[in-house]
């Protein structure tokens, strides 16, 4: 592969993490880049609205599941990597209507892997690689201090990382049995701008400035790491140049912190930030509520096989990270 300027078909680029990799590669990069997505509630095309007309871009409205645009997406752009992020990703969502996490994750990721090994196969382009986009939830939970390694048992609980967990397996077996040119990714909780509002970090800010009350699961007490979307975003970039066929990564940011710590820390930095005209704290508007089914205790991911191997790192610490979000969020929400 041409390292200096690729063509990225990517999926679910409309949406939090995939928006930020269009950007940054836009910005950074001399790449080309398809988007390819569904467009459901939880994209926004706005997210890329600055790289639009950049003449490196370009924007495919299709599913996943529609083999025939997906194929003519191929045929037409003719990509030497594909970045598959298209997903359903809340996991609230899928503990009450499961189906289109079936359907997007498992039946969307199939397709993508016969078509995608049918170009490669048809030597269209020298080189092809396809990087899978998944999560650390296929491991389940873990208790402290252990940490999830890629040689960790699947065991996912939730239908979300189900069905994260056997698009996984698909991509691996497409690896084994058909020699399709893959990589797979495991990542931890990401935060930054552009993220939907229904996720913790945005969801916090949000109902602070609106003075609603700020609803934490249970006692507040479950563990995520957490990574800065840039970072991902970097790592995603590594293993496009580095990443090696067959492998998984782990990938995270060593920033174990409990829901309950990640929402005092917001709340004390929009008191510095965005004052409370009553003068009281944003604290004042935690409330506990009931634990969803299945919640996982703790996720907590070595990353050491993607930091030695590719020498990738995150830059942001949790402070730095979390500081950036609440400015991008206070300059452009009108929350
Ligand atoms: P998101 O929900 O913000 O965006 C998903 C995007 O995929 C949306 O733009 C949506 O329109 C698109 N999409 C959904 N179904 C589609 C389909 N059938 N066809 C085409 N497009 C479709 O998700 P995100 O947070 O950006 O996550 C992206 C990927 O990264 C997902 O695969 C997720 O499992 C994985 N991941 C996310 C996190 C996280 O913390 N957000 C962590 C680890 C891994």
């Amino acid at each position: 592969i041409n390292l200096s300027s690729m063509k990225i078909l990517v999926t679910g680029g409309s949406g939090f993490i995939g928006s930020n990799f269009i950007n940054n590669q836009i910005k950074n990069t001399d790449n080309e880049i398809l988007n390819f997505d569904k467009l459901t509630y939880a994209s926004n095309n706005d997210n890329l609205s600055s790289i639009e007309s950049s003449g490196k871009y370009r924007f495919v409205h299709g599913d996943i599941c529609d083999k025939n645009t997906l194929t003519k997406a191929f045929n037409e752009f003719l990509p030497n990597i594909v970045v598959h992020f298209a997903a359903e990703s809340h996991v609230d969502n899928s503990i009450n209507e499961p189906e289109g996490f079936i359907t997007s994750n498992i039946i969307g990721t199939f397709n993508l892997l016969k078509i995608s090994l049918k170009y490669q196969h048809s030597d269209i382009v020298d080189d092809f690689k396809f990087i899978h986009i998944s999560t650390d939830e296929v491991y389940g939970s873990i208790e402290h201090p252990e940490l999830f390694t890629e040689n960790s048992p699947y065991r996912p609980n939730s239908p979300y990382s189900a069905s994260k967990a056997a698009s996984d397996h698909l991509v691996r077996s497409w690896n084994k049995t058909y020699n399709l040119t893959t990589v797979i990714t495991n990542c931890s909780n990401n935060y930054g701008p552009y993220q939907y509002e229904e996720k913790l970090i945005p969801l916090v800010i949000k109902k602070s400035l609106e003075l609603s009350d700020i609803p934490i699961y249970g006692d507040g007490l479950n563990i995520r790491d957490w990574l800065f979307v840039d970072d991902h975003c970097d790592a995603i970039y590594t293993i496009i140049k580095k990443g090696l066929s067959g492998q998984s990564y782990n990938i995270g940011g060593n920033n174990q912190v409990s829901n309950l710590e990640i929402v005092k820390k917001i709340c004390a930095i929009l008191d510095y930030k965005r004052p409370r005209s009553d003068s009281k704290k944003y604290s004042n508007l935690i409330k506990l509520v009931n634990d969803r089914p299945g919640h996982d205790r703790r996720y907590a991911v070595d990353f050491s096989k993607i930091s030695q191997e590719l020498l990738w790192r995150p830059k942001h610490t949790f402070d730095t990270g979390i500081e950036k979000t609440i400015s991008w969020y206070l300059e452009n929400k009108g929350w």
